[in-house]
């Protein structure tokens, strides 16, 4: 889960400017959003600032996927609203995915927010921050749910939090799956793909403002295009991409394993740019417990994808993500996950134990699993996954890697990047030694050790 608030962009010569404090929470879709309306706000006159206790307003865009996420952005309000007493906080504006899910709700439950912006509504940022400051009418909390949000945004003329060189680049919005455990489409609505047009202008835009790295995502990423009728629209927008001279790496995140066909490994395969890195969501491996998550992968497609996958790309990086304890799961059945866990020998795995969220499928079905058993059993699995992934971080000691540099070297000579392998936020480092390079340059490296997850790489020459 991604959390950041953003460096000061403090216009102290200026006191009359009101200023903002902007907390994004949530995941990369959510942070694109919160680069967006970064960009409204500060287009719209509004002072950035670090220091959320010392601005007017601030302005916090949670994610409400999961019990934990519902849970830090309130304790994230619950931080603005106190700031309200003690700091020069005027007003407290909730955005994002917990905004959407709950609207009214989420005023009767915290006390203290000033607004609730639905997802519809966040290009319409800065004018309701403005409304909130300033109202016309009376005082109190006030909802800007918007119309519905079967719209499709145009993510251009961000403001990136993550560093130039690399960000990510949303294709779609919603999601036309029907996960048993997901609230995502009840949040953000059915399936829509990005229009082509707005995404290579996208990507030129942040290309030429720097980004060598690209990391494309949606809900579903491999269902681009298929909204409109279109078969191979990822592997057809991949070669539009691609052709983006200055762009160098091209990451694919959140690939539904059933929707990687072959068409679409051989465009990874075959491309320069395309890293040979898979993101493949695969949530669990029984049979039974897929189809009562609602997912069309089966236990036989799935292994046949990874064997597929690797002989195709010898090299090629396997991430996936896994829940724990869906109610119906049983000793025999997560004995399953297990075995398949270490069968498939992922390079990176993420456990979530299983969270009966409200309005979903599975809150309600029988066969619910202890929470302790739930927890238990995520641990087991992150357990043998760390053993698996320390080994295989060891297996690269003596091996060439080009890495991009994500951040120069400390005071101790250490730089921070990352081999192709590693994608950012979510994966392992490279810990570069006697870092001569710079954030966006590309390095030839060679792995001395490995420390736990992570590479101790040297520069080479050549
Ligand atoms: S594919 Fe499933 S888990 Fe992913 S967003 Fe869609 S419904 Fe949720």
């Amino acid at each position: 889960m991604f959390s950041a608030i953003l460096p000061a962009m403090v216009n102290s010569e200026n006191a009359n400017v009101e200023s903002v404090g902007f907390i994004a929470l949530g995941c990369p879709k959510n942070l694109v959003d919160s680069e967006k309306m970064l960009a409204e706000i500060g287009e719209a006159g509004f002072v950035i600032c670090e220091d959320i206790s010392a601005a007017d307003v601030v302005v916090i865009n949670t994610c409400g996927f999961i019990a934990p996420a519902k849970q830090e952005a309130i304790e994230a309000i619950a931080e603005a609203v106190e700031c309200k007493t003690s700091g020069s906080v005027k007003k407290v504006i909730v955005t994002g995915c917990l905004a959407q899910r709950m609207g009214q709700e989420l005023i009767d439950e915290v006390d203290g927010i000033d607004a609730v912006v639905g997802l519809g509504e966040r290009d319409n940022i800065a004018a309701i921050i403005k409304q909130t400051l300033h109202p016309s009418g009376g005082v109190g909390s006030v909802m800007y749910m918007g119309g519905d949000n079967g719209g499709i945004s145009d993510d251009r003329g961000r403001l990136l939090i993550t560093p130039g060189h690399w960000a990510y680049m949303r294709i779609s919005e919603g999601c036309d799956r029907k996960c048993a455990f997901c609230t995502i489409p009840s949040i953000r609505g059915k399936f829509r793909s990005k229009p082509e047009d707005i995404i290579l202008s996208e990507a030129r835009e942040l290309v030429g403002n720097g980004a060598v790295e690209l990391s494309i995502i949606a809900q579903d990423s491999n269902y681009y295009g298929r909204d409109l009728g279109e078969k191979d629209g990822l592997s057809r927008l991949i070669g539009k991409l691609e052709k983006i001279d200055a762009l160098k790496w091209i990451r694919l995140m959140y690939l539904y394993p059933a929707g990687i066909d072959d068409r679409l490994i051989e465009t990874i395969s075959a491309s320069e740019k395309v890293l040979n890195y898979i993101d493949m969501p695969i949530q669990h491996i029984n049979d039974d417990i897929l189809k009562a998550m609602r997912r069309s992968d089966r236990k036989d497609k799935t292994v046949a994808l990874i064997e597929k996958l690797r002989a195709a790309m010898d090299d090629v990086v396997l991430r996936t993500t896994v829940i724990a304890g869906l109610p119906g799961e049983t000793d025999e059945s997560f004995a399953e996950l297990i075995e398949f866990v270490k069968w498939a020998r992922f390079d990176a795995l993420g456990c979530f134990s299983f969270y009966p969220e409200p309005g979903t499928a599975a809150a309600g079905m029988d066969g619910q699993v202890p929470e302790q058993v739930r927890k238990e059993r995520a641990d087991i699995l992150m357990g043998i996954q760390q053993e698996i992934a320390f080994e295989k971080a060891r297996r690269h000691v003596g091996k060439k890697l080009t890495c991009l540099i994500d951040e120069g070297s400390d005071k101790d000579g250490v730089g921070i990047g990352r081999f192709y392998g590693q994608a950012p936020h979510v994966d392992s480092i490279c810990l570069v030694k006697d870092c001569t390079a710079q954030p966006g340059d590309f390095v030839e490296t060679e792995v001395l050790a490995a420390n736990d997850y992570d590479l101790i790489v040297q520069e080479i020459s050549g």
